[in-house]
């Protein structure tokens, strides 16, 4: 009897691993990046780090580009935008200084993996696509899995989302060569925004807006290079 119950346990420990392996068979890639190009290259807030270790970012890229994922490079994701690299997604969330319960606004949704990482954080996020495509693949993949307070709206996050401000931390994925001033309306006070400010196809400076009652107050956490921030609407 006992040995039936060994063999019974057995054939159930050795079915559910396999269950949960074939469930996402990139987690030792994920985890790889984590430690490789996360926490060795300096990221220390375990907030940020656990989202990048739940964010499965294998759905956030074109099918045959899948197994380059958890490589620590941007990837194109179709109509001449790309997804960020994980790193500067890392970096830019941790200068964000979250707290759960924040809410906050992304201009540039692109694959919707930095609204997912943010969620992971316990952030209410609202982000802007301009390109309808992407608005609706994004929303699309956000729901299927089951994020449930991401809001994606159709339009140009230079103006922000009115509705919803002010937001108490503003995350910009796109080039500007200026400071967008409807987005620092939209600040809270003693809110940050992250942005990369510079010539668009070229590099930028990353920088961290503080809105402090004695002003605004400026750091450059360093060179970036992002897709530019586009003033057309596009469908396709
Ligand atoms: N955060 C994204 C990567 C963004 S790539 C991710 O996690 O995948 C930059 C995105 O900004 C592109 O999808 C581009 O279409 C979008 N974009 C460019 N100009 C914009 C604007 N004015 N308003 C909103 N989105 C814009």
């Amino acid at each position: 009897m006992r040995k039936i119950l060994f063999l019974y346990s057995l054939i159930l420990y050795v079915f559910t691993a396999f269950a949960f392996s074939q469930e996402d068979p990139f987690i030792q890639a994920r985890e790889r990046m984590v430690e490789r190009d996360i926490i060795n290259r300096g990221i220390t807030d375990e907030r940020v780090i656990e989202a990048l270790r739940r964010v499965p970012r294998h759905f956030f890229v074109p099918k045959d580009l899948e197994k380059l994922a958890y490589e620590d490079t941007p990837l194109p994701i179709g109509y001449g935008q790309t997804i960020s690299q994980p790193y500067v997604v890392a970096l830019m969330t941790e200068s964000l200084q979250t707290k759960p319960g924040d809410t906050i606004l992304e201009v540039g949704t692109g694959s919707g993996y930095q609204a997912a990482i943010l969620s992971e954080m316990g952030c209410k996020v609202y982000t802007v696509e301009i390109i309808k495509a992407l608005a609706d693949k994004a929303r699309e993949r956000l729901v299927a899995l089951g994020y449930k307070d991401i809001f994606v709206l159709w339009g140009d996050g230079y103006f922000g989302w009115r509705e919803y401000a002010p937001f108490d931390g503003i995350i910009v994925t796109c080039a500007v060569d200026h400071i967008p001033p409807p987005l620092l309306e939209q600040l809270k006070e003693g809110g940050r925004m992250v942005i990369p400010v510079g010539p668009p196809w070229s590099l930028q400076s990353l920088l961290v807006v503080e809105k402090t009652k004695e002003g605004i107050v400026t750091h450059d956490l360093g060179a970036v290079r992002f897709v530019p921030l586009t003033r057309e609407k596009r469908v396709q």
